[in-house]
């Protein structure tokens, strides 16, 4: 079965990573799991550079009809003067927007060969697995008004507006709910219902949600709260479920139990299109690390593993991603560390040799 797949690597260590998640593609495609055709794209910088935007309406058009979008990196001091719309950002933007990717998957994984990278104790984060659903198109970032008024008395105005529709919510709950059913069938969905009106609808709207998945449970939680039990006792969590604000922020926080940030993986995921397949963008979470861009010092994992998301969440591939990420469980536990992950007496080596090393254990998983 043929796939599409348009890559869109981005500046920085975007090329460098997104070399290596080629060669994972390549090796999917000699094992014969399936058939990946690849295109490439300009995004961020790289296409300001050529073509004064940060994508072009022609690349936007072709994620669209890919398959799935894989995403390196956009950004780096070379584009800080850039005008706000042309801005490297805007790229990654302009894609959720036109793609309608409204639901954000962060898994934090803890893998246990990292359990001491983390600034918790092993015992509260080895084996950690906790998916985090955050709403990605609504909310306070897109809510109008959004503005700051002269007040004409020296004194300014700034106001975002937080709005959520019933529909936005329902089916931002389902997609939580539905991953808990792959899971361990527990939701966390967290708002500030104490405080806010948009809250009180969310959780009114996840509890009707909830009684079409009588087999998940679903427990409410105050987002404060949750930032709190995420650092006290985060293996608790399977699925937390949440809005924009409170899930770039709650996300980020659980990412850091993890140890580094050249480990995690993201997916987007929108509506299914007419082919059956959702409309999804895959990424790393971390940006273009300018620090060490053309060196070869940067992780691929967090990319590996972004693909690993896409073989499962676009393909239906639950196998082979088990495997992938096996293969990166095993590579750990081998002692093989790039030098964001480095630990004493630990094999230190570069973006091309961790992949390398994954794929050896590819093979020997087969
Ligand atoms: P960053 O994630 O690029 O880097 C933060 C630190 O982590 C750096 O020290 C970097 O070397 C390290 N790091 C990141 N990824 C790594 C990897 N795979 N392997 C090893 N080390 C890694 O964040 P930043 O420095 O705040 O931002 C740099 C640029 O990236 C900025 O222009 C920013 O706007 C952009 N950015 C883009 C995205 C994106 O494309 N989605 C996300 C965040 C930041």
């Amino acid at each position: 079965m043929t796939h599409s797949l348009f890559l869109l690597p981005g500046d920085g260590i975007g090329t460098e990573i997104m070399a290596e998640v080629e060669k994972v593609i390549a090796w999917t495609n000699a094992e014969q799991l399936t058939d990946f055709v690849t295109d490439r794209g300009l995004a961020g910088g790289s296409a300001y550079d050529k073509h004064q935007v940060a994508i072009t309406d022609e690349d936007t058009q072709k994620a669209l009809a890919a398959d799935a979008v894989m995403f390196g990196a956009v950004g780096g001091p070379k584009w800080d003067h850039v005008a706000y719309e042309q801005r490297p950002e805007a790229a990654l933007l302009r894609l959720r927007k036109e793609m309608a990717v409204f639901a954000n998957l962060r898994p934090a994984i803890c893998y246990p060969a990292l359990a001491d990278a983390s600034s918790l104790k092993r015992e509260l984060v080895e084996g950690l697995d906790i998916l985090i659903v955050r709403e990605l198109t609504g909310g306070v970032y897109f809510g109008e008004p959004k503005t700051i008024t002269d007040l004409g008395n020296g004194q300014k105005r700034g106001i975002d507006t937080q709005v959520y529709e019933t529909y936005e919510i329902d089916r931002i709950a389902r997609v939580a709910f539905d991953l808990a059913r792959t899971r361990n069938n527990r939701v966390h969905s967290a708002d500030k219902k104490n405080v806010m009106k948009s809250g009180v609808l969310w959780d009114e709207v996840v509890k009707g949600v909830a009684q079409d998945y009588p087999d998940v449970k679903l427990e409410h939680i105050l987002a404060d709260n949750a930032a709190m039990q995420l650092v006290r006792n985060p293996k608790q969590f399977d699925v937390l479920v949440t809005d924009n604000l409170f899930g770039d922020v709650l996300s980020d926080e659980a990412a850091q139990l993890t140890g580094s940030i050249g480990m995690l993986p993201s997916a987007s995921l929108g509506d299914k299109k007419a082919n059956g397949l959702p409309s999804a963008l895959y990424e790393p979470i971390h940006g273009s690390a300018p620090d060490i861009a053309g060196q070869g010092l940067a992780n691929p994992i967090a990319s590996i593993l972004s693909f690993a998301m896409c073989l499962r969440y676009s393909f239906g591939m639950k196998d082979e991603a088990a495997r992938l990420e096996k293969a990166v469980d095993q590579v750990l536990a081998d002692g093989f560390r790039t030098g964001d992950i480095m630990q004493p007496g630990m094999t230190k080596v570069g973006t091309t040799a961790m992949t390398d090393a994954i794929l050896k254990a590819l093979d020997k998983s087969a």
